[in-house]
């Protein structure tokens, strides 16, 4: 059966998705080429669900960046949030005195943006920005404050749904998708 007949709509489509990541990657580019010493940022993708959005977004920067990823669990052995995440694989790359660019899917309760950006903080980076795909401001819990000059990036408000795709799983699942929806409900089981 294809994958198709669990989605019950589409949010965002990949159409969509591809313009407005254009988009970011254009305000992106410009904003970090005004000198050469913020010219090459480290593009940090949280693994595992900006995999997709990282992955399109840096071939939409037209800057000799680097990359690198991280992860944060805030899940402990149940499957409800603890709300206080713990990084549990690390950057390879120093980012002492280096642009930090954060790449993320989706920030809900802010709890895994805080937590990363005070992690990055420690290993002295001299700014940290965000760069969301999705963003649930209705959602939020923590006021996360931003490091030096950093900016906050975000591609479009979501709807306070359980959204699945682009890199965004169920269960570890439809990460795959190529567009962003929600499932039928007798899949979110
Ligand atoms: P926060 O710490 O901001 O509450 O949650 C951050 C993480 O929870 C996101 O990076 C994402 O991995 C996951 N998350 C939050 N909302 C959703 C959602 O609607 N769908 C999926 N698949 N993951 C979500
Ligand atoms: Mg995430
Ligand atoms: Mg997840």
């Amino acid at each position: 059966m294809s994958i198709e007949k669990h989605i019950e709509k589409v949010l965002f489509s990949s159409k969509v998705i591809a313009q407005r990541v254009g988009q970011i990657g254009s305000e992106i580019t410009s904003d970090f080429s005004s000198d050469s010493e913020s010219s090459s940022p480290v593009f940090v993708g949280v693994a595992t669900g900006a995999c997709l959005f990282l992955a399109d977004l840096v071939r939409r920067i037209d800057l000799p960046i680097s990359i690198d990823f991280i992860r944060a669990d805030s899940y402990g052995s149940g499957t409800v949030s603890s709300g206080t995440p713990r990084i549990s694989f690390d950057l390879k790359l120093d980012v002492a005195n280096k642009h930090v660019v954060l790449v993320e899917d989706i920030v809900d309760t802010g709890n895994t943006l805080n937590c990363l950006i005070e992690h990055l903080k420690l290993k002295k980076a001299s700014s940290v920005s965000v760069c969301t795909l999705l963003d649930k401001p209705s959602r939020r819990k923590v006021h996360f404050k931003l490091v030096g000059n950093g900016k906050f990036y975000s591609g479009f408000e979501c709807p306070d749904e359980f959204v699945v795709g682009y890199g965004m799983d169920f269960a570890e699942k439809y990460r795959n998708l190529s567009y962003i929806g929600v499932l039928k409900p007798e899949y979110y089981m």
